[in-house]
């Protein structure tokens, strides 16, 4: 419960400043819930509010009386720090951080006006014995410049504001009759303390009040293995509470919320409120509040404001523009957003790295017409200009989100809306920083404001709920009716001292500013550890007995010196588990039903993928199946050259486009050394056009570049090692196309060439990866079966026209190789002998082939469709189809192939 004087301050009409916002609004909440008990329906309003926006009120009255005319203006915090950082980056211009240097020193000004005498204390720092070293002098340079700014534009800014209403005291009379309580504030500054000094003897009516009052606390200690651990006792201790005294207050102070926030919020959902985490619950309130917000511009609605503000400026990273067209925040996004987000597909497969603007909305014609056509409206009315005041950049960036429909149709949430509102504000505070900046170029203007964005802290407030969790300081003074203190560990509690690092030690710990001393953190912490075991009827302080395994930590002094008895063991098992985890243990075991057949094929069907669908079939059933009977597509990889099919494309173009020009071995035998040179320029260079244009454009022009030349020295080495040296041939065709009838599957082949050869036809064919010699072709399941379904089909479309050879040509920079068979190896002696594979004949071995591929084109036919992947996970990896049959789940451990 709050101190009864506060209340009755409240009853009577006082004014009750507080440090922070939060205790101001619980303070309100406190009053009015008190009035509503006593039966009454209608009060005054209480006036409760924080410290800042107190001052800003009596700022107003210095304005409302002109009770200082030298300053007319106060610059806000996101004016400041820009004109912090036009300082810093004028001064420093090697300065790689100017934003970082930019809020250092304007911590530093702060720190200086508020526990400083209220004089120009840098001054002494330029040279001074104060300053001990480069960065204090420095800072000193920057703030003497900040300060004649504020003189310059007759302006106050928020860190000087106290000092300046002092001087405007005389002037306006009403502040005799302020009736002011200060309640929470547990280490007023010295400049707050001159403030209230000047008030109180002009006659105002200031007291000061503890918030809580001292009253009997039960009290407890608990200790976890790690922070993580401590957190779910914490929590899970919240629960049981919130469910033991509904209507009850409870808090959870962390010490080091900052840091954790994220960690905190994934916790309490999970302990707090596990079901609200199911999809389509993201907009529901939940049972707890976390206190220190996140930074505005990370809140999806206002990232996807400004990344559209951006894309119409300039290209985005592939990744980051797919975010935004998957946005909710788009027109029509319930309905279409997977017809948008599909174009991540497209655009991974066209190598795209980068998309721009113009690329999204002609992308989006080809899916969701409607959205397309807005984009393209939008763009065309909204020009950005080069340079323009921050102004008419805000009236610019609201047209264009108009214009294309943000923040879409649907109707927005309570958070949504308030995060929308601290857009708006932020906009407004954008379009303020005229004052310091008159013209900001576009790039400058969109970086100022995301890190305005950056710089604004926000959370959406939620109606009253069960347990509050929030940092120390902020705890300390609030009434809880339980409350948890987390984190009070030896190390952690009083804080490390950490001076400020732009501001002289000595005159840090002559003014007694925080972090400045271990004796000043000791006294601090004691003040508030006491606020803080007052602010529940029953308190627990805890801490975690080692963090990442290192060093065990011991409790606080400060806590371990109160010897307070320990908590009872909460049930352990609801402390540790996961709701995932939890879920998961709850789950039925499962019925299996072994489904391996799909529909069979009508006779003489044709299956997509030519030969391909046969290797498949041989490598694995599922995967000839899922690629060429439902048609399924790998998800591509990003890339930032040509793929490996692409590569394949472009030898299969240049050597078709090099044989229809030389045509046979007399041809070739006659060019000399660069005749043959500038052919195979031709053949590459025209290979290019095999790849779309559009294709070249997203391959970066280095790699481009070096394709052709690539390409060239890849076909002068297989030409040298394996054609020039071969007995006379004619390239008979290439790129042939064919067709075969297997156990009644259809299939249709493209034979790379084909060669006439003494003895009759050699079917070749180009490969880029890696080929088998012909001893591991003859598996049951046979492999690299391409060559022997060419024969097949050759035979069936001219069986008077022999074929007596066939042969991979291995294409592969660094391992060019060739890997066949001939019935006559006098046609070509780098081939093997018929003879002397396992077949022993060619007629056997087109036999052998028919049967072996008759095999497996019935397996096709009849819809045989298990997981059994060829070489276990070897053939896995190579595949990229796991997610879909879920090897991982099915037949072969994950870890096999990972391992792999
Ligand atoms: S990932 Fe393995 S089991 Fe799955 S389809 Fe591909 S090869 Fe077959």
């Amino acid at each position: 419960m709050f101190e009864s004087r506060l209340l009755a301050a409240l009853a009577a009409g006082s004014t009750v400043v507080t440090p922070n916002k939060r205790l101001a609004r619980t303070l309100v909440a406190t009053y009015d819930n008190a009035q509503r008990s006593a039966g009454r329906r209608a009060w005054p309003a209480a006036r409760a509010l924080p410290w800042s926006a107190w001052l800003e009120q009596l700022w107003n009255d210095v304005l409302a009386h002109d009770a200082l005319p030298t300053v007319t203006r106060l610059l806000r915090a996101p004016q400041a720090r820009w004109r912090w950082r036009q300082i810093i980056a004028a001064d420093s211009a090697a300065l790689s951080d100017v934003r970082g240097a930019a809020a250092l020193a304007a911590d530093a000004w702060a720190i200086t006006k508020a526990w400083g005498g209220g004089g120009e204390s840098w001054r002494g720092w330029r040279n001074d014995a104060l300053a001990e070293d480069d960065d204090c002098a420095t800072y000193a340079g920057w703030a003497e410049r900040f300060h004649a700014t504020l003189g310059h534009m007759r302006a106050v800014d928020d860190a000087s504001l106290a000092d300046a209403l002092i001087r405007a005291i005389d002037g306006v009379d009403a502040w005799r009759n302020l009736d002011i309580v200060l309640a929470g504030f547990i280490e007023p500054t010295p400049q707050h303390d001159r403030l209230i000094t000047a008030l109180t003897e002009r006659g105002a009516r200031i007291a000061r009040c503890e918030p809580i009052a001292a009253r009997p606390t039960q009290l407890a200690r608990a200790s976890a293995g790690s922070p993580r651990d401590e957190m779910l006792l914490a929590l899970t201790w919240a629960r049981n509470e919130a469910l033991a005294n509904p209507g009850a207050t409870i808090g959870i102070a962390v010490e080091d919320l900052a840091s954790r926030r994220d960690e905190v919020i994934a916790l309490a959902e999970d302990v707090l409120c596990p079901a609200l985490q199911l999809p389509g619950h993201e907009g529901e309130t939940r049972p707890y509040n976390v206190s220190l917000g996140s930074s505005l511009a990370s809140a999806p609605l206002v990232a996807a404001a400004l990344g559209w503000i951006e894309l119409s400026i300039r290209s985005l990273p592939l990744a980051q523009a797919v975010v935004l067209l998957r946005s909710p925040y788009l027109p029509d996004a319930t309905a279409q957003w997977p017809r948008r987000a599909a174009l991540v597909k497209t655009w991974l497969d066209s190598g795209r790295r980068e998309v721009s603007y113009g690329d999204a909305a002609n992308a989006l014609d080809r899916v969701d017409q409607a959205l397309g056509e807005r984009l393209r409206r939008a763009f065309a009315a909204y020009r950005f200009p080069n340079e323009a005041s921050p102004r008419v950049w805000v009236d610019l960036w609201r047209g264009w989100l108009a214009a294309i429909g943000w923040p879409g149709d649907r109707p927005l949430t309570s958070a949504e809306q308030q995060t929308r509102d601290a857009f708006d504000e932020l906009l407004v505070n954008f379009a303020a920083m005229s004052v310091v900046d008159e013209r900001m170029r576009m790039f400058d203007a969109l970086g100022a404001l995301g890190d305005l964005g950056d710089d604004t802290v926000f959370q959406p407030e939620s109606p009253p709920v069960p347990v509050q969790i929030v940092g120390l300081l902020e705890a300390a003074g609030l009434p809880f009716d339980r409350l948890w203190i987390a984190g009070l560990a030896a190390d952690r509690w009083p804080r490390a001292p950490q001076p400020h690092p732009l501001l002289p030690l000595a005159w840090q710990r002559d003014h007694d500013v925080p972090r400045s001393s271990a004796a000043r953190e000791l006294r601090f912490a004691r003040k508030v550890t006491t606020l803080l075991l007052r602010g529940a009827p029953r308190v627990i302080a805890s801490y975690a007995r080692s963090v990442d395994d290192d060093e065990p930590r011991r409790a606080s002094q400060l806590i371990a010196e109160l010897d307070l008895p320990a908590l009872a063991p909460l049930d352990s098992e609801t402390c540790n588990a996961s709701y995932a985890s939890q879920l998961y243990a709850s789950a039925p075991s499962l019925e299996a039903i072994a489904d391996l057949r799909m529909q069979p094929l009508a006779e003489g069907a044709s299956v997509r993928g030519g030969a391909h669908a046969i290797e498949a079939q041989g490598n694995c059933p599922f995967q000839a199946v899922a690629l060429h009977r439902f048609n399924v597509d790998r998800w591509p990889r990003a890339k930032t050259g040509l793929t490996a099919i692409e590569r394949g494309t472009l030898v299969h173009a240049a050597l078709a486009a090099f044989w229809n020009d030389v045509r046979d071995s007399a041809t070739l035998g006659s060019l000399d050394d660069s005749a043959l040179t500038a052919r195979i320029a031709t053949a590459a260079e025209s290979a290019r056009r095999s790849l779309k244009e559009e294709r070249w454009r997203w391959v970066p022009p280095v790699i481009a570049a070096g394709e052709t030349t690539r390409l060239a020295a890849l076909l002068r080495h297989w030409i040298a090692a394996y054609e020039r040296t071969r007995p006379p041939f004619a390239v008979e065709a290439t790129e042939v196309q064919a067709e075969l009838t297997l156990a009644g599957v259809s299939f249709r082949l493209r034979l790379d060439r084909v060669d006439r050869v003494s003895g009759g036809a050699a079917i070749i064919d180009y490969k880029t990866g890696v080929t088998l010699p012909p001893k591991a072709w003859f598996d049951p399941r046979p492999r690299s079966p391409q060559l022997g379904l060419y024969a097949l089909a050759r035979r069936q479309a001219t069986p008077q026209s022999l074929t007596c050879a066939v042969a991979y040509a291995q294409l592969q920079p660094g391992a060019v190789k060739l890997n066949g068979i001939a019935a006559d190896v006098v046609s070509w002696p780098a081939l093997v002998q018929v003879e002397d594979t396992k077949v022993g004949s060619w007629p056997a071995l087109e036999a052998w082939w028919e049967a072996h591929l008759g095999a497996l084109a019935h397996e096709l036919r009849s819809g045989v469709a298990d997981v059994a992947p060829r070489d276990g996970p070897k053939t896995c990896r190579i595949c990229g189809l796991g997610p879909l049959c879920r090897v991982g789940g099915v037949a072969l451990e994950v870890d096999d192939i990972a391992d792999e």
